[in-house]
Order: structure tokens, then C-alpha cells, then sequence
């Protein structure tokens, strides 16, 4: 059975911590992935990387359909991403572990080139555009120790960081 594992908080300094590549493909990964997947669509999110739950190893699992859609479930281990398209305004992305539900664009790639390798250790192709683009490219940033805020104004970043210091405040007189 799977088990949800607790997410990681900016500002935490592990989150900018590169990952590291996968060797084998062992229970414990796959144990890991499932955690990761019960967390993600408990949350819930699009999507989820190995470092939001402690883990720094390279590994994301997202989940692109629509609220009332059919699952679809994928795992991307050691991902490779090569962006190929113009660059785009993704609107108002959030992070899991981005607190207060802040939202701001970001400027992303309408397309990629993916390869990756599956939980059978099976390496993989594609071409992907539109949303799960999207999500693939916040993802895999994550194992770079980057999050989307990285990517924002200089001034939205230091408003939205004025924004968590109170919030850390807060919760500090609450403990
Ligand atoms: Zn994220």
C-alpha cells in the first residue's frame, strides 16, 4: 500500500539541490514512485519530482488529464528534456511546494523532446507539446533545484518572499 509522504516547503534549501540519476531500478524506487503518486493526486497536483518529498534522486511522476478524465498516470525516470519550440507564457503555474497557493507565468517552451527511462528500465522517446509540455519541464526543473519563482520578476519575487517571511512568522507563534 502506498503511503502519502510530506512535502517539502520553499523555503527549504534542500529544494535547490541538484538531484541525482537513477542507477537501478529497485523496490525501494518503485515503492518511492508509488508514494509519490498517492501524494501527488492526494494533494492534489499535476504533478510531482522525487526532491518534493526529500528525495534527491531523478525522478517525477505527473498526471496531465482533466479533472473528470480517465487516469493517465506517467513516470519519468532519469528524464532528459530538450526544449524545441518558441517560447510561451505558461499562465499562473503553482508548485506543490511553493506555499500560500502563489501563482505567476512563466515563460516556457510550447514544445519538447523527451527521453526517459520507465519503471521496467525501458528508455523512451517523445515529442510532446501543450500542457503536458508544460508540466514536464516544471517537473524536470525541480531536478535541477529550480523552481518556477526562479523564473519570475525580480520584484514579484521579492514581494512573494516578503509575503512567506510573515507566513513563517505566523505559523512560528502558532507552534
Ligand atoms: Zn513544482
Amino acid at each position: 500500500m502506498a503511503n502519502r509522504r510530506e512535502i517539502v516547503l520553499y523555503p527549504d534549501p534542500s529544494l535547490g539541490e541538484v538531484s541525482q540519476p537513477v542507477g537501478e531500478i529497485t523496490d525501494d524506487i518503485r515503492t518511492l514512485v508509488d508514494d509519490m503518486f498517492f501524494t501527488m493526486y492526494e494533494a492534489p497536483g499535476v504533478g510531482l519530482a522525487a526532491p518534493q518529498v526529500g528525495v534527491h534522486l531523478n525522478i517525477v511522476v505527473y498526471d496531465p488529464s482533466g479533472k473528470d478524465e480517465e487516469k493517465k498516470p506517467h513516470v519519468l525516470i532519469n528524464p532528459e528534456v530538450t526544449l524545441t519550440g518558441e517560447s510561451i507564457v505558461s499562465k499562473g503555474e503553482g508548485c506543490l511546494s511553493v506555499p500560500l497557493e502563489y501563482r505567476a507565468d512563466v515563460q516556457r517552451s510550447s514544445s519538447i523532446h523527451l527521453k526517459a527511462m520507465d519503471l521496467d528500465g525501458k528508455v523512451f522517446e517523445r515529442d510532446i507539446d501543450g500542457y503536458e509540455a508544460i508540466i514536464v519541464q516544471h517537473e524536470t526543473d525541480h531536478l535541477k533545484g529550480t523552481l518556477f519563482i526562479d523564473k519570475i520578476g525580480r520584484l514579484r519575487r521579492a514581494l512573494y518572499d516578503t509575503r512567506v517571511k510573515k507566513w513563517l512568522k505566523r505559523k512560528e507563534k502558532q507552534a
